[in-house]
């Protein structure tokens, strides 16, 4: 069976027309145009035919047509209602493909997945994602504990950079953590604004994002490991010493019990957030434990 590409110019065109479907940019509505990225984002993220798929955003299904031929299953969830007559249409060769039309914020993804995707050997998320939310996406895919294997997603350049910062560089900070923290991150490729339409006003990324069996450091309760580690970039230019003097809002807490804390965990109080490693963290935070009137 051959089935045209929606990922062209003019079949996209077509189905614009069509519909009468006008893009809306606060849904972060950029299409691809360009089947060859879309097999690059597939070979990367090297699904099979036991393989599940959960797409954020499928949009007129150009990427979605190309998840089903390659993947078991295909869960899809699209926010826009007017996308949903087309999807019908794009994605109606294929049995394999539910689309959910809802904010994927608001989805119950576990019972979805449990729903849409039983007997998949793997769960990767493949996506084009709306760039406005993709870090709420992500920590909130992250941080439920879902069934996923990693994730292969297209995203803002910059926010790609962060996820996959180094300790050290600039772009470190707690979004870097968090997604270290749980998934090895490395980048797929950067992506030319001319395979979109309409193109976005920012450059892009796939970035890939693989589940650790284990997450890299261990601690009892990750919101606050995450509320201390987010806490040191409150300000940038800042020392740790200071910044966490400032998270302590109690006022009961004085500099120098802050300064005793740093000091037993052997981190120097006047280092900047960004020069300290997850590992570090990692201390700091088993520390906090000793220090029972510290408390986030
Ligand atoms: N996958 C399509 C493609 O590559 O051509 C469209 C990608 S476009 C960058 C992002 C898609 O996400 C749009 O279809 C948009 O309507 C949808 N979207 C935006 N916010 C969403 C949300 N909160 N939940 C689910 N889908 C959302």
């Amino acid at each position: 069976m051959f089935e045209k590409d929606i990922a062209t110019p003019s079949r996209t065109k077509a189905l614009l027309n069509q519909y009468g479907f006008s893009f809306k940019k606060s849904l972060g509505q950029n299409f691809l145009i360009d089947v060859n990225i879309i097999h690059k984002i597939i070979d990367a993220s090297g699904i099979d035919e036991n393989t599940g798929v959960i797409e954020v955003g499928p949009g007129m299904g150009s990427l979605t047509q190309q998840l089903a031929k390659h993947a078991k299953r295909v869960l899809a969830f699209e926010i826009d209602q007017r996308l949903i007559p087309v999807l019908d249409e794009t994605l109606s060769p294929y049995d394999n493909v539910t689309v959910i039309n809802q904010d994927i914020l608001k989805a119950d993804v576990a019972n979805e997945i449990e729903t849409h995707l039983q007997g998949c050997d793997k769960i990767m998320v493949v996506a084009n994602l709306p760039y406005y939310i993709t870090t709420p996406i992500l920590l909130t895919l992250l941080e439920q504990n879902l069934p996923i294997d990693g994730y292969v997603v297209m995203m803002q350049k910059e926010v790609g950079e962060r996820l996959n910062a180094q300790v050290g560089t600039k772009a470190y900070g707690s979004l870097s953590i968090v997604t270290q923290y749980y998934t090895e991150t490395s980048t797929v490729m950067t992506v030319p604004k001319t395979v979109f339409m309409p193109p976005p006003n920012v450059d892009s990324i796939v970035v890939k994002l693989m589940k650790r069996p284990h997450p890299l450091v261990e601690v009892d309760d990750t919101a606050s490991f995450f509320k201390m580690t987010k806490g040191a970039f409150a300000q940038r230019r800042k020392t740790i010493l200071n910044n966490y003097q400032n998270l302590f809002v109690d006022g009961k807490v004085h500099k120098q019990e802050i300064h005793v804390w740093l000091e037993q965990a052997g981190i120097d109080p006047k280092r900047r957030g960004e020069a300290l490693s997850i590992q570090e963290y990692a201390r700091l935070y088993d520390e906090l434990k000793n220090l029972s009137h510290l408390k986030f």
